[in-house]
């Protein structure tokens, strides 16, 4: 089913057990990261088991693009919605008792309201049922922020049909959300199956924050042609970054909570349908996008926990093909953020939950070695070795001995009068003769100048080292001043009996991106093709394809499968039918046009 079908060679990961298990008829979770491949786990089985398959989906954009993309496969799928012309859900809902349709894809306040439930219970048929998907199934969690209250009665699937196996899928794999959803979709008696949550086509790519808006414009410079998201943290930065992009030449558009429906659909709209656009948004733009070919995820502010930044990052590279998450982190961030918990309505236990998150981020951002090793590590994976795609291993710092420069930054904080910001301190540290060094008659003290053996990027990643480290803490004025932290840390650190090693960057300079050393094939694909006039003309005959049938491209056809047919150029049905992402239908369908453009290019 999966080569004829989907063209597909091999499953990948867990998925092929999972098939097996469904097909049997059991039950289960499926945790599995975002890109990972959920949607086979039940699709598959959907097709090899007699009767209709049911699928829960929170979106109904999700929705849309997965029957689409059904269709394309000449698959008999259709979704239940409230955006449904009345006459159309009764077409739908006719085809259903004909029993001509394998899937359907329903939201959950379709499923359960009104009579769906006892209209698919009366189905006539020996095995009308095929079995229930219930997608994005942390919605039932009320501790996640994507709670939908209507999922938590999803539970009566169990009591009403007992003998059809229910799937139940997630990206989020928190021990806690875990056991929620096991306890309220009712499946004790599932199997749970994890797959790894590494996402290794996503290159890790962490900088100090120094100057943002600089900084991501020469990130942006080395991917233009790219599709991609920023994320920034209030909706008045995201117009301002959106603005400034637009200004220096980039195809950016903001998307926050904001803006009307009309502006939000069309900046959506040209995110899914044109081939390089930048969304700059806040997390309001998320769940609704499964867009395979963005090729970066980048955050100019912190995330708010380790949880979010991996589900955010996760939206890049989920066609497998190589992805950047890039991240800049600054200490400025972290108050603000710790403020957000505290000031939040949630009661006190799960305040504490939200700041342990945050200082799982805080670590991660600040740790020395391989990014992916601490990611994963928090996710409850241990990679054994570096995994040589990450800032960490591919721009390794040596650790230096800062227990001097430490102790003159301590210093400047006391001489200051523990009132002042970084910036400041560092302007002191350097010898800088500022407005406010003059004001303050801070020339005349003795740190005044002390620090040249470090430069202004490498004091302040000291300044954020010492705060992660809480050697430094904010100033409980929240005017982001800073102050010694506990004495029985300090105390030490000031006599010389604490030797502080940490990483230290190299004097200034962004650096340049480099290749991975252990590029995988797909990669060495991509660098083969990538400049390919063949490439471009599949890539523009894919574009008039989606055009003429109101599709995304990549409901056509993912890149990975163009990128393929330009590197191996088959001339025949029979090699196209080879390439991975071409099955009968697609064979059937396009074969003619994909030889044309393939043969026509050799002439
Ligand atoms: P998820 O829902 O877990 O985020 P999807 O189901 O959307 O992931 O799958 C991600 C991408 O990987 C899709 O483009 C899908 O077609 C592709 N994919 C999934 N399984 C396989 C496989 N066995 N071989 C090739 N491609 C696959
Ligand atoms: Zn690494």
């Amino acid at each position: 089913m999966l080569q004829q079908v989907w063209g597909y060679p091999a499953f990948r990961g867990p998925q092929e057990g999972i098939v097996r298990h469904v097909i049997a008829g059991g039950s289960g979770l499926v945790l599995m990261p975002t890109g990972g491949g959920k949607s086979l786990c039940y699709q598959v089985p959907a097709l090899c088991r007699p009767g209709l398959a049911v699928v829960v989906s929170p979106l109904i954009a999700l929705m849309q693009d997965q029957v689409a993309a059904l269709q394309q496969l000449g698959v008999a799928a259709a979704a239940l919605h409230s955006g449904l012309e009345p006459a159309a859900a009764k077409a739908t809902w006719r085809q259903v008792q004909a029993g001509s349709l394998d899937l359907l894809y329903v939201s959950p306040e379709r499923l359960l309201g009104g009579d769906l439930l006892a209209q698919l219970a009366s189905l006539p048929a020996p095995e009308p049922l095929a079995l229930f998907a219930i997608d994005e199934a942390h919605c039932v969690s009320q501790w996640g922020h994507d709670f939908r209250p209507e999922y938590i009665q999803l539970g009566v699937l169990a009591e009403r049909f007992p003998a059809v196996p229910r799937l139940a899928l997630t990206a989020t794999a928190d021990p806690r959300t875990r056991a929620e959803i096991i306890e309220r979709l009712r499946l004790e008696e599932g199997q749970v199956f994890l797959a790894s949550f590494d996402r290794p086509n996503i290159r890790y790519l962490l900088r100090a924050k120094e100057q943002p808006g600089r900084q991501l414009q020469a990130f942006l410079a080395e991917h233009r042609g790219e599709a991609g998201i920023v994320y920034a943290r209030s909706r008045s930065r995201v117009d301002q970054l959106a603005r400034e992009l637009q200004a220096a030449g980039f195809d950016a558009v903001a998307y926050h909570a904001g803006l009307g429906a009309e502006q939000r659909s069309a900046a959506l709209q040209r995110f899914r349908n044109e081939a390089a656009v930048v969304v700059v948004a806040t997390i309001a733009f998320g769940m609704g996008i499964d867009k395979p070919d963005v090729r970066f995820v980048a955050h100019v502010d912190l995330p708010k926990s380790l949880e979010a930044y991996y589900q955010e990052t996760g939206r890049a590279g989920r066609d497998g093909l190589p992805a950047v998450a890039w991240m800049l982190h600054g200490a400025g961030d972290i108050p603000q953020l710790r403020r957000f918990i505290d000031d939040s309505a949630a009661p006190e236990e799960q305040k504490r939950i939200e700041h342990g998150k945050l200082e799982a981020l805080i670590a991660y951002s600040e740790a020395a070695g391989c990014r992916r090793q601490v990611l994963l590590r928090h996710f409850g994976e241990a990679l054994a070795e570096p995994c040589g795609n990450c800032d960490g291993c591919l721009e390794p710092q040596a650790l230096a001995d800062l227990t001097v420069p430490a102790q003159k930054l301590l210093s400047a904080v006391v001489r200051t009068g523990q009132r002042f910001g970084g910036a400041h301190l560092v302007d002191v540290l350097l010898g800088g003769d500022t407005e406010k060094i003059r004001q303050f008659g801070h020339r005349e003290l003795s740190v005044h100048g002390i620090g040249r053996e470090l430069d202004r990027s490498q004091w302040r990643t000291l300044v954020r080292q010492l705060s992660s480290l809480r050697y430094l803490v904010p100033v409980p004025d929240g005017k982001g001043g800073l102050q010694l932290g506990p004495q029985e840390l300090v105390r030490p650190l000031l006599r010389g009996e604490t030797v502080l090693e940490l990483p230290l960057p190299p004097p200034q300079k962004e650096s340049r991106r480099r290749s991975s050393s252990g590029s995988d094939r797909s990669q060495e694909l991509v660098e083969d093709a990538a400049n390919g006039e063949l490439l471009q003309a599949l890539k523009s005959w894919r574009r008039e394809q989606a055009r003429a049938q109101g599709v995304p491209p990549y409901v056509v056809f993912h890149d990975r499968t163009l990128v393929e047919l330009a590197a191996r150029r088959p001339r025949d049905r029979a090699a196209l039918g080879g390439i991975s992402g071409i099955g009968a239908a697609k064979l059937e369908r396009y074969g003619e046009g994909l030889l044309a453009v393939l043969l026509g290019q050799e002439t």
